[in-house]
């Protein structure tokens, strides 16, 4: 099969690579994709190009492009199913968390879709009878959207419906482990009637066909969500050419637990946050910040409830959570683990690869918590991106809980447990945090924004921000009554 989509048609890559896909959770072989070099990126680049400057789709009211949004989520919502299962094979995720996560993604689109035609822009009173004046948006111009393997179609879907619904055109570049519900997507916005060279798909490593995407002139945005050290290349390498940037990069999450909180909820939610997933979350509540006088109760409970967390494949029903994306990935959570242990993290669970001869094919890690650890040890202040939760003591004072809490590069999300209410609004306001949890931890929507501060990012994704960073603003000012102004009397 052709999986690169350019100008509207399948191609091979150029030279003729391909790319094996195995599931993280049993190796077996989930897909063969193509994998494209250098020359299919600028050839997927040309084409958006192309199809930005001569093609319709710039100027298509933005009504109908919300349509077309519309149909799409039609469209995946009726392969649901073959979308799960691809993204469960690709990923190594329970099957029962890309159904959710395809269900977003639908949410997603018809959020975009919905939208469109809805904001017209705005009148300025210029104060003036001889002139009117607008403000209007203008599409960016070819995004190059890359995005990373944990939430492979929703992190795409955050990207590509705001850009399209604001009149760009777009290369996306998955994350070559987990190239297949893109291919999907692809063939959904062509069923949906994109026209030629609206939407691009170029699949292969990040140095072949990612990083063209900040070089190339012919790009004006590149949107990245992935790792701080990628983000900073891309940025890097986008600044030579003044490209806008868009930037969603890791967390290092706090979850703060006051002794008042209600402490059956707190646990539940504690193991949920930094769980899911096995941790491959870039909001994952891997920080836990508890009250000195609750530590002891609730380190137990935390402990005791991750003890009994079932690992297992997409497919087995009793599975909780799943594997890790690769033997590299589980190498580098292992050495986070080992790294908190030398530098004085105490080990309550977990903490050694499972010796379940069922799980023998995949990479897993258990649940693993780590308890009386300190800010300045790398495993908690480095994303190690995996089940491993560090466990910090604060005395009770909000100053106290807020200073640990922020005392860190990230700023993507947190959470604060507590029943005073008054409190809770406090310390969510303090938390230096783009996305604030009170007594919960994970939900979002796609109305609200989403993105980090400090080292997380730079921009939003979702919200009225998150579509601001496909449109340009533009001001149209009409003089109604032109007549010489005679400043100069010569
Ligand atoms: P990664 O940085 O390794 O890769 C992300 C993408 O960048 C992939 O498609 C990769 O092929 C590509 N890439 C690699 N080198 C490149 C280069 N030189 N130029 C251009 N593109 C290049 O990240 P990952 O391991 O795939 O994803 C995990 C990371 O993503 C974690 O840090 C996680 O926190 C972050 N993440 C953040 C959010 C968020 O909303 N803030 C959401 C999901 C994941």
């Amino acid at each position: 099969m052709a999986d690169l989509y350019v100008d509207g048609e399948w191609r091979e890559p150029v030279a003729g690579g391909r790319r094996e896909i195995r599931c993280p959770a049993d190796g077996r072989l989930a897909a063969t994709v193509s994998e494209g070099t250098r020359p299919d990126a600028e050839a997927a680049i040309a084409a958006a190009r192309r199809a930005f400057d001569t093609g319709p789709w710039p100027r298509t009211p933005e009504r109908e492009r919300g349509q077309l949004l519309l149909r799409t989520a039609d469209i995946v919502e009726r392969d649901a199913k073959e979308f799960a299962r691809a993204e469960s094979l690709d990923t190594g995720k329970r099957l029962v968390e890309s159904e959710y996560d395809i269900a977003d993604v639908v949410s997603c689109f018809r959020h975009y879709g919905g939208i469109g035609g809805t904001d017209a822009g705005r009148v300025i009173d210029t104060g003036r009878d001889d002139a009117v004046s607008r403000v209007v948006y203008e599409p960016v111009g070819v995004c190059g959207l890359i995005t990373p393997w944990n939430y492979p179609l929703l992190q795409a879907s955050w990207k590509v419906a705001p850009a399209l619904l604001a009149g760009n055109t777009i290369v996306l570049k998955p994350s070559e482990l987990t190239p297949s519900t893109s291919i999907l997507l692809m063939r959904a916005l062509a069923e949906a009637g994109l026209p030629a060279g609206v939407a691009n798909l170029v699949l292969g490593a990040g140095p072949e066909v990612g990083a063209p995407l900040s070089e190339d002139p012919g790009v004006d945005m590149v949107s990245f969500t992935g790792g701080l050290e990628t983000g900073k290349r891309v940025m890097a390498t986008a600044a030579a050419g003044v490209k806008k940037v868009a930037l969603e990069l890791g967390g290092k999450n706090p979850n703060v637990v006051f002794a008042d909180a209600d402490f059956e909820t707190a646990v539940d939610f504690a193991l949920t946050a930094v769980f899911l997933h096995s941790g491959q979350v870039c909001s994952a509540g891997a920080r836990l910040i508890v009250e000195d006088s609750l530590h002891d109760r609730f380190v137990d409970e935390v402990v005791r409830r991750a003890r009994q967390i079932r690992l297992g494949g997409p497919f087995d029903a009793e599975a909780e959570t799943g594997a890790l994306i690769s033997a590299g990935h589980l190498a580098k959570v292992e050495a986070y683990v080992a790294a908190g242990l030398a530098e004085g993290a105490v080990l309550r669970c977990g903490g050694e690869r499972p010796d379940d001869p069922a799980l023998a094919d995949g990479h897993y890690y258990p649940p693993t918590v780590l308890d009386e650890c300190t800010q300045d040890m790398r495993v908690v202040h480095e994303e190690s991106f995996g089940p491993v939760l560090t466990v910090e003591r604060f005395s009770g004072d909000e100053d106290d809980a807020v200073r640990i809490a922020n005392d860190t590069e990230y700023g993507l999300a947190g959470a604060v447990w507590t029943q005073d209410g008054g409190k809770a609004q406090r310390v969510a306001r303090r938390l230096r945090h783009g996305t604030v949890w009170i007594n919960d931890y994970h939900p979002y929507v796609p109305q609200a924004e989403w993105g980090g501060f400090g080292h997380s990012g730079v921009g939003r994704e979702l919200g009225p921000s998150g579509l601001d960073e496909y449109r340009e603003p533009k001001h149209i000012w009409q003089n109604i009554q032109p007549r010489p102004q005679h400043w100069f009397r010569g």
